[in-house]
């Protein structure tokens, strides 16, 4: 399997050079040159096959020769390795928990498979990988953890000091080993300009490989589509499949979404559920796309002014020849709406939801015909977003178990000014 730069101006590459660059030369999107199809066999048995034997064969057309069957193997069955239960919320609405893994976040799928692809591929390489990140919360957990311990890859994480939860904070700063924290005095924005900076620096390049960990990499946007396979599995309806609702910021998930269903993948429709930062809902309505800068809302993970995965979905409809609106619709949640949803959520049925699944549920409850039956993606745990849940329902969500010995942890980080210049020294002389 080869990927080509969605800017065409860069040479195809196969799947180890895709992971290890993240972005093409001319700054494109790397975009997977024949788009795999399912067969209506395949699709059939979908109910029966067990979750590592689905994993592998779904991924296995993507990665090509660039792992061997046995490493592969491997590396699917850890990343999918915790639960992906379908929940009954009422008679219209389920919710797919995707935060059943070590950070309580859907990106534990992705950060754990492209993690160990990159390790794999570092085996037979001179220099380190470095892993650079810029994080709101969300990311940064689920690469730190999903890295910890890869031989060959080193990871360093940019976060805004005191503008994360506790929780994110504490899985951020204390995994140590190759992981390091930057507890940067400045915005989400700030990180990730710092990040981009150092991307574009020829001494930072030629001295380090560094790669990015967000869903711009074919090896954490892809294996995202695993866990709407996991979804189909559970469907009981199978006349009628259901309309998915993804809680989107860069529309990674979404996307792979999309390239499940175009594989053949049984869904009626997504909806991409979108807080106040709706560019993409107004392009949709209007034809007209205009990046905008973001918003601070209660669903942070998805304050995305410019979403960058938007044009790979574009591609994906293209290669279909299908109208975007005839598989993809999209409505906007207000942080009062989401405070609302959680809070009825909770007294009608006793489910009780993070703010970006309770976005998903409203923007679904906004457009679900009377007729038909939806998933909402409960993207993160409710723990990770205490304040909110208490503002909605006055209750604290319980603590998992499986969190409990982070409290005890000690957070290490290094503090730094919001400068490249900073960070750009700092990298030359650890
Ligand atoms: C990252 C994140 C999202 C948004 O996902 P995208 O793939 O960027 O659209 C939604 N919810 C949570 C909890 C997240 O961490």
């Amino acid at each position: 399997m080869y990927y080509y730069s969605l800017n065409r101006q860069s040479p195809d590459v196969d799947f180890k050079e895709a992971t290890i660059r993240g972005q093409a030369p001319d700054k494109g999107l790397y975009f997977p040159v024949q788009l795999p199809k399912l067969s209506q066999s395949f699709i059939n048995q979908l109910g029966k096959m067990n979750k590592n034997e689905l994993a592998y064969e779904i991924m296995q057309p993507y990665v090509g020769n660039t792992i061997e069957k046995k490493a592969l193997r491997q590396i699917v069955e850890e990343a999918v390795d915790f639960s992906f239960p379908l929940v009954h919320i009422n008679d219209q609405v389920s919710a797919l928990e995707l935060f059943h893994g070590p950070t309580l976040a859907f990106k534990d799928v992705g950060a754990r498979f492209m993690s160990r692809c990159l390790g794999y591929f570092s085996k037979d390489q001179h220099k380190k990988n470095t892993v650079l990140v810029a994080t709101s919360g969300d990311t940064g957990g689920a690469v730190a953890n999903g890295f910890l311990g890869v031989e060959a890859v080193e990871v360093i994480i940019l976060y805004p000091s005191g503008k994360v939860s506790p929780v994110q904070e504490l899985q951020l700063t204390t995994c140590g080993q190759n992981i390091t924290a930057l507890e940067i005095k400045g915005s989400f924005d700030d990180c990730q300009a710092m990040v981009k900076d150092a991307f574009m620096d020829t001494d930072l390049q030629q001295r380090l490989q560094l790669t990015s960990a967000n869903s711009i990499n074919v090896a954490r946007w892809l294996p995202q589509q695993l866990y709407y396979f996991f979804a189909w599995q559970q469907w009981s309806d199978k006349e009628h499949p259901p309309v998915i609702s993804v809680p989107s910021g860069n529309f990674g998930n979404i996307c792979a979404g999309l390239l499940a269903r175009y594989a053949g993948l049984p869904v009626k429709s997504f909806i991409a559920a979108c807080n106040i930062n709706d560019t993409v809902t107004q392009y949709l309505k209007t034809g007209i796309h205009t990046a905008r800068p973001t918003v601070p809302t209660l669903s942070n993970a998805m304050d995305v002014g410019n979403p960058s995965n938007l044009i790979r979905i574009m591609e994906l409809f293209e290669k279909e020849g299908l109208a975007v609106s005839t598989v993809l619709k999209s409505a906007a949640v207000t942080d009062e709406e989401t405070l609302q949803c959680i809070n009825q959520v909770y007294k009608a049925y006793g489910y009780l939801m993070d703010p970006h699944g309770a976005v998903a549920y409203k923007a679904l409850e906004k457009t679900l015909p009377d007729d038909s039956k939806g998933i909402i993606l409960e993207t993160a745990h409710p723990i990770k977003f205490p304040d909110t849940v208490k503002t909605a329902t006055g209750q604290e969500p319980e603590i998992p178990d499986a969190i409990l010995p982070l409290f005890s942890a000690k957070k290490k980080s290094l503090v730094m000014e919001a400068s490249f210049a900073s960070l750009k020294e700092w990298l030359l002389n650890k």
